[in-house]
């Protein structure tokens, strides 16, 4: 038996009674972003006609569904949808080439790409890369993993600049974490300076909005900094209306009340992980030391001034 034919004889047994009502709710998770929230399909007649978040679900947006998940349907009808693997039999490729697109079937698709595979495990599996949506639904992550026993070479996920090229390197410099969420869950009080996680936007939306609405709803207070008065203003105790481009002075602003005028501050974390005790020089950047070029700090060990 194939692995294609085990597949749906596994599915028939799971399914296969469901699949002969003639109008049922089919449960599942909706993989059209990171969010991954509990959903429930209405099929009718084999079609699927509706799709709603399943109230108890404790996934993603934990009841609810974003409009995207709604018109996932609009997908399924999509008369572009491509139902079946296709091989490309045009081996020139440029700008106005027809790739020729040919339909074939799940079988030669399979043993196509194991043949490819093969082939490069025998000259240097670190040719292998897989690429794809990083979207933990989306599969093509589930494909990386497969990939790795066999030393592949690695993978490339496809968000780009839109999210890996800049939020995740934020998150480990700020707090040597993979994502950029407030903890809504202890959180007590936020300052939103022109962001709007938790109210209609930013990484994971959906479950952040449920983490905010939740956190609301115990008494987390916001203060809103930001020039545009939209929605998330409009959820605040506070709507702070700055001018645009006066932030960072702002922030400076803050830091300095906090380190110099009150002295609320991890005064250790400052000196022992971040670049804090660097001197400063009249022009306002580091001062270097003449040889290496690094930094200078003082030590109070031995009063000297030395680099790190
Ligand atoms: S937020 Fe919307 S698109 Fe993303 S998983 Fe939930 S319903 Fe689907």
């Amino acid at each position: 038996m194939s692995i294609i034919e085990e597949d749906r004889a596994r599915y028939k047994e799971i399914f296969g009674e469901r699949d002969k009502q003639k109008d049922y709710w089919a449960y599942n998770v909706c993989s059209l972003c990171y969010n991954a929230c509990g959903i429930r399909v209405r099929v009718v007649d084999g079609k699927p006609v509706a799709v709603e978040g399943i109230p108890e679900s404790d996934k993603g947006a934990q009841g609810g569904i974003c409009a995207r998940g709604v018109a996932g349907l609009d997908m399924y009808y999509d008369p572009n949808r491509i139902l079946y693997p296709v091989k490309r039999t045009n081996p020139k490729k440029g700008l106005h080439e027809d790739p020729k697109w040919e339909r074939i079937s799940w079988e030669e698709a399979l043993d196509t790409i194991t043949e490819k595979l093969e082939e490069a495990m025998e000259k240097d599996s670190r040719t292998i890369f897989s690429s794809g949506s990083p979207s933990p639904t989306a599969g093509s992550t589930g494909f990386a993993g497969l990939l790795r026993p066999m030393k592949a070479g690695g993978s490339i996920g496809g968000a780009g600049i839109m999210c890996g090229g800049s939020t995740h390197h934020i998150g480990a410099l700020q707090s040597a974490a993979w994502d950029i969420i407030p903890d809504y869950r202890y959180c007590n009080y936020i300052l939103r300076c022109g962001g709007n996680e938790g109210w209609g936007g930013g990484r994971q939306a959906s479950s952040t909005i449920r983490l905010a609405a939740t956190a609301r709803e115990r008494g987390m207070k916001m203060k809103v900094m930001d020039p545009q008065g939209f929605t998330v203003a409009s959820k605040g105790q506070e709507w702070i209306p700055i001018l645009p481009a006066t932030d960072i002075a702002v922030f400076m602003a803050i830091a300095n009340l906090i380190v110099n005028e009150i002295g609320i501050y991890d005064k250790e974390f400052i000196r022992q992980k971040t670049n804090g005790s660097y001197l400063i020089g009249p022009d306002r950047l580091f001062v270097r030391d003449g040889q290496t070029n690094k930094p200078l700090l003082f030590d109070e060990t031995d009063s000297k001034i030395k680099t790190f």
